[in-house]
């Protein structure tokens, strides 16, 4: 058994082929498919420790810290070790680094549900917070839809046109950036809203990723009250302070409506929190090892 190293990682993960298969999972998971405990975060020095199995098509475990103060150190607020296992057989099969996984992985999943949930002619992307799942969510989301202008605005606003430079976006402020997108994405580390309702053009599709604390919040009561939808309740209703402190109606699973068990009502204003599943992680690590068993580099 090799470990494979984020830069092997990042050359055999196809950003096509991983948002189908962050489709598949999240049927998968929402048609009870997959057997997953919501992850346990350990506390300590300001960080978290997470520890995410999950069993379904692929079989393994991601090990994930997130210390959302390492920028001071010069490292990433998250980096992560995944184990894969063959289902079958309980063989282990890889370890690989879970550090771009967990970056991409996010984004696909948010693509996934951008293309069924925002309009077709979307053409105004708003990125709010310009870290490292800003920067993910602006490479992965023209997969599935042809944007015209990107709008982007971050805490620090040094940062916000070092990123719409380098990526030939307009860096504003968060309302002029959200007011007539057509698709908003909040990646932030926010303990208060940074989004309010009142901005959001009606039929727009939000992408949230960011907040993932019980007591944290980066949507107001007013964004909370339209159309939400989760990867998973257990998930949502147990770290989500948006669908928590809002008391928000959740709407349906991201997987629900992807199977078309439950109607898209894509034409609504629509809301995806997202809050990160295992099963997300080890699908990917599954796609990984496949793409190198097939490289012949395993
Ligand atoms: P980074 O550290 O790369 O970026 C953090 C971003 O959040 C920066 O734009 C930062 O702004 C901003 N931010 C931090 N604190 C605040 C605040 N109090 N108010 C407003 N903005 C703030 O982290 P990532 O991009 O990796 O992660 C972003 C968020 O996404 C995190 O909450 C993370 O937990 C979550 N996440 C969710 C996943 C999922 O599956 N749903 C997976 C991975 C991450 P500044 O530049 O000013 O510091």
């Amino acid at each position: 058994m090799r470990f494979i190293d984020e830069a092997e990682v990042r050359s055999l993960l196809d950003v096509g082929a991983l948002i189908a298969a962050m489709r598949q999972a999240m049927i998968d998971f929402s048609a009870g498919k997959v057997q997953q405990p919501v992850r346990r975060m350990l506390a300590q020095h300001g960080g978290f420790f997470g520890i995410m199995p999950a069993s379904g098509e692929a079989m393994g475990i991601k090990l994930v810290t997130y210390y959302p103060d390492n920028a001071r150190h010069d490292l990433p607020a998250h980096m992560a070790l995944i184990a894969l296992f063959r289902p079958e057989t309980g063989e282990p099969l890889a370890v690989m680094d879970g550090t771009y996984i967990t970056e991409v992985r996010t984004a696909a999943v948010s693509a996934a549900a951008t293309d069924l949930l925002a309009p077709a002619d979307a053409k105004v992307l708003a990125i709010l917070g310009t870290g490292v799942q800003g920067r993910a969510h602006l490479e992965v989301l023209p997969h599935v839809r042809r944007f015209e202008e990107v709008r982007v605005w971050n805490r620090t606003a040094a940062r916000a046109e070092r990123f719409a430079e380098e990526h030939g976006a307009r860096a504003m402020s968060a309302e002029a950036a959200v007011r007539d997108a057509d698709v908003v994405v909040t990646a932030t580390g926010a303990k208060s809203p940074i989004l309010q309702g009142a901005w959001l053009k009606p039929g727009a599709h939000v992408n949230a990723v960011g907040s993932p604390r019980p007591d944290w919040r980066e949507l107001d009561d007013q964004v909370m009250g339209n159309v939400v939808i989760v990867d998973s309740y257990e998930g949502a209703r147990t770290e989500s302070g948006d669908v928590i402190l809002s008391g928000c109606d959740v709407y349906a699973e991201l997987g629900e409506v992807l199977a078309g068990t439950k109607p898209s009502r894509a034409e609504e204003t629509t809301v995806f929190k997202s809050l990160g599943m295992a099963i997300e992680d080890v699908a990917s690590a599954r796609l990984v090892y496949e793409a190198a068993l097939a490289k012949g580099s395993l």
